[in-house]
């Protein structure tokens, strides 16, 4: 009798013993699970976040870049509606992308949204509707914002909305936040790499084109259309080196750029003009309504730069040039012959005096 009781007493120690252990390995167990979904659902943020970083770095020089980005946010996340706000020079915030309706969010104008101004990662939620009713636009209870950054200055924000209240947790904060390093990353590589084709086709004194981008371009154009006429101007300085003997070279810099900004403000929209050698700037002149026509404008150009006053310093100069004219296909089939010959009649124009403009027309017409 005592031995049964003995073995009964054993028996529920053991039981108790076992079931402990097993309330332990199925809540370890449980506990496992929890944390392996967990860093799975990170594991597949990071992948997301790293695929938009190898895209983003694949499309560097795209200007729709950022509405992907945007559609990409959209997609992964599932949110309602996903905008991007990128600061421009004047310092206003303004959508580079949306899929609200029609851009127009009234974000800004919004009170709570003055926090945009401090760059900062915000949330809200709401169980009353944030936007006035509107019926092209679903009624949103929660929104994030997670600044944009390059390096340490303020770029823009990611603003995401969604229908639920209380939507968006950390996990969206983190992800919108590697999307966010990614976009400054992107805007930096588009502004260098759009620095790096602008260094190879302009002048970096003048900021005008240069003679090898010149050529391209107008041998372009003879390629595209054969048969539209143009003209091309030849301008060259006169007594330059006497600006660069009296006031140093400085100050012959300086007359440089003037003049190409004189020219840059004088010239069409479809015109173009880059520095063809040292102080000789060549043009194309895109419409060409008639010699004489041509003939003014250019004349027009030549006096507007006489009067202009170049200044640095003390030193105040005013600066003339002689320019030539020549025109396509007149002057030759050849963008090189068609050059060659406003090179001609800049010549013709130094030596008639400088300061005048010689036209490929007008000097056959004198001379013929
Ligand atoms: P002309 O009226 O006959 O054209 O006489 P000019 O004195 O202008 O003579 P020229 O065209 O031969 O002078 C060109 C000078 O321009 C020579 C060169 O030292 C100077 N030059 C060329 N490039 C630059 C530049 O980038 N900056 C400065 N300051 N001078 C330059
Ligand atoms: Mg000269
Ligand atoms: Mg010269």
């Amino acid at each position: 009798m005592k031995n049964y009781e003995e073995l009964l007493e054993k028996y529920e120690r053991l039981k108790e013993e076992f079931e402990t252990y097993q309330n332990f390995a199925e809540s370890t167990i449980q506990l496992m699970n929890e944390k392996n979904t967990k860093l799975e659902k990170k594991l597949d943020s990071l992948t997301n976040i790293v695929e938009v970083g190898k895209y983003i770095n694949s499309n560097v020089s795209e200007d729709n870049l950022i509405p992907m980005i945007n559609d990409m946010i959209i997609g992964i996340l599932g949110v309602t509606y996903s905008s991007i706000y990128l600061l421009q020079p004047d310092g206003k915030l303004i959508v580079k992308a949306t899929n609200v309706f029609d851009g127009n969010h009234n974000f800004l104008e919004n009170d709570f949204f003055s926090e945009l101004n401090n760059g900062k990662p915000f949330v809200v939620n709401s169980k009353e509707k944030l936007f006035e009713q509107d019926n092209r636009r679903a009624d949103i209870h929660s929104v994030i914002g997670v600044p944009v950054y390059l390096r340490e200055r303020f770029m823009g924000y990611i603003i995401v909305e969604h229908t639920l209240c209380n939507f968006f947790g950390h996990d969206h904060i983190t992800f919108i936040s590697g999307i966010a390093n990614q976009i400054g990353i992107a805007l930096e590589n588009n502004f260098l790499y759009k620095k790096v084709m602008e260094s190879s086709i302009k002048d970096p004194l003048l900021g005008i084109f240069n003679r090898k981008y010149f050529f391209n371009f107008v041998e372009d154009e003879v390629k595209n259309e054969p048969n539209k006429a143009f003209a091309i101007v030849m301008l060259d300085i006169d007594n330059f080196k006497k600006f660069n003997d009296n006031y140093g070279h400085q100050f012959g810099d300086e007359v440089l750029i003037q003049v190409a900004k004189v020219i840059k403000n004088n010239i069409g929209e479809n015109d173009k003009v880059a520095r063809y050698g040292g102080e000789e700037i060549v043009i194309y002149l895109h419409r060409v309504e008639g010699y004489d026509e041509t003939y003014r404008r250019v004349d027009e150009l030549r006096e507007k730069l006489s009067l202009n006053i170049v200044q640095h310093g003390e030193i105040k100069k005013t600066v003339t040039a002689s320019f030539g004219i020549s025109f396509y296909p007149g002057d030759g089939n050849d963008v090189q012959n068609v050059v060659s010959v406003a090179d001609a009649m800049m010549y013709e124009a130094k030596k008639r005096g400088k300061n005048r403009v010689i036209s490929s027309k007008n000097s056959l017409l004198r001379e013929g």
